[in-house]
């Protein structure tokens, strides 16, 4: 611990120095990697590769947004897990917004962007279907693994403590939202990307304890890093999104957590990976050495002795740039919620291979359905998506890929899911979503924008 401990004293010295050079990078979209040397991390020796899983190239460019979410792509390159399937040249890039991200999809790696990464669901189905390119171009893509559940939350400012504003808004905390839309200042919440999981996550919330989000809130994208900044200002009351923001929110004491994601719903699916089908499937044996190297970290993330260490290397200047602090108790599952409240229950931490429900890697394609699903409740998607649901799905999910990387790499038979539905799902307010019958998930939703 003590070595650990002087490793962080020196490290942040060295940060100090170096923080210059470091804020001019931010101008840009994509905000590159400057290289780390302060960072010391042992990696593992590449695998003898036979010819027939020899990767077409060793070169990708991926890119991450710096939340929790990132670290299997970030740990399989630090730790050499990238390299030991023969991926000895993935350039991870860091993209300043998401907005970036799927403009960097877009272009590709030949136009300076990237050939795939970490995306927010339903992104890579969006994508594919042309709905948020510039001219609906349409790019197909694939959905290849679940990155993550959990480690994401809803983070409200400090002058909203003791309203009310907890898991269960209906418990009273719903009164505050009818005061401030009568005083002509609606309560303002803000998520990273249009209509993709963390505009989900904090609907949900609100829906569910009574609060309308089309019609009782003013719901607005910014970027994670810059929510800090009007946090406190005061010009936003709450948002929503991954790990350490929502946690630096509090250790900076400028507000407190309402609630984690894992709380509205166990075990939820949360970010992916996904490549441009153009890439992989020209590059089908790179492909699959990703996603075992993808693998192999997410294993390694989820033993717990390993957390300090994942901890230290995403912290990095080069990475999340970032006290190590932040992101050693959460990791664990603890958090000081900022109002009083701690959670210290490691099955709310974010599990990256498998949780109590199972295989979190696996790309359950039932998840991809409620992703759709949920942008029909809110009118994101047309009402006839759900028609056609099972062709999208069947064209971007690849959990087939995942599966034969899976085998290659010989992960154990009882870690390879035998059904793409993870059944039925339960969230915190009693609303269950059955694959089979997404339509009696909607009818059971007392606010909604669709009409069924
Ligand atoms: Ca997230």
């Amino acid at each position: 611990m003590s070595q650990f401990l002087n490793q962080f004293s020196r490290r942040k010295f060295l940060l100090t120095v170096g923080a210059s050079a470091v804020g001019s990078v931010f101008l840009k979209g994509c905000l590159g990697n400057p290289p780390d040397t302060t960072t010391q991390v042992q990696q593992v020796s590449a695998a003898d590769i036979s010819p027939a899983q020899a990767p077409e190239t060793p070169k990708v460019k991926l890119g991450y947004i710096p939340i929790v979410e990132a670290a299997p792509l970030i740990i399989a390159k630090e730790k050499g897990f990238f390299a030991k399937y023969g991926m000895t040249e993935v350039e991870l890039a860091k993209q300043a917004s998401w907005g970036a991200m799927r403009d960097n999809t877009e272009i590709g790696s030949g136009g300076g962007g990237v050939d795939g990464g970490q995306y927010q669901m339903p992104m890579p189905h969006l994508i594919t279907e042309g709905l948020i390119t510039k001219g609906n171009q349409k790019i197909p893509m694939y959905v290849l693994a679940q990155l993550i559940t959990q480690g994401n939350g809803i983070a409200v400012a400090t002058k909203h403590q003791g309203k009310g504003l907890e898991l269960n808004l209906a418990k009273g905390g719903k009164g505050l939202f009818d005061q401030l839309k009568s005083s002509k200042t609606p309560f303002t919440a803000a998520y990273t990307f249009a209509q993709v999981n963390q505009d989900f996550w904090i609907r949900y919330w609100l829906a569910a304890g009574g609060v309308n989000p089309d019609t009782e809130v003013k719901l607005i994208p910014v970027p994670a890093a810059q929510t800090v900044a009007n946090m406190k200002t005061g010009t936003m009351d709450a948002f929503s999104t991954g790990d350490p923001w929502p946690y630096r929110i509090v250790n900076d004491k400028i507000g407190f957590m309402a609630v984690l994601t894992g709380e509205m719903w166990k075990n939820h699916p949360e970010e992916y990976f996904a490549m441009r089908a153009d890439w992989a499937d020209k590059n089908p044996k790179a492909t699959k050495a990703l996603l075992k190297g993808i693998m192999e970290a997410q294993q390694w993330l989820d033993n717990f002795d390993n957390r300090e260490e994942a901890a230290r290397i995403l912290s990095g200047r080069n990475y999340f740039n970032l006290p190590v602090e932040i992101l050693i108790e959460p990791f664990q599952g603890k958090y000081d919620m900022g109002d009083g409240r701690v959670i210290d229950d490691k099955s709310m931490a974010a599990y990256y291979w498998k949780d109590e429900k199972g295989s979190v890697s696996y790309p359950y394609k039932s998840h991809d359905l409620w992703f759709l699903t949920e942008s029909v409740r809110w009118g994101f998607l047309p009402q006839d998506t759900l028609a056609n649901a099972k062709a999208l799905i069947d064209k971007v999910n690849r959990e087939d890929i995942w599966k034969e990387a899976a085998s290659e790499a010989g992960i154990a038979a009882a870690d390879i899911p035998a059904s793409t539905s993870r059944g039925v799902e339960t969230f915190f307010d009693g609303i269950k979503f059955d694959p089979e019958n997404p339509t009696a998930y909607l009818k059971s939703l007392k606010i909604k924008k669709v009409n069924v």
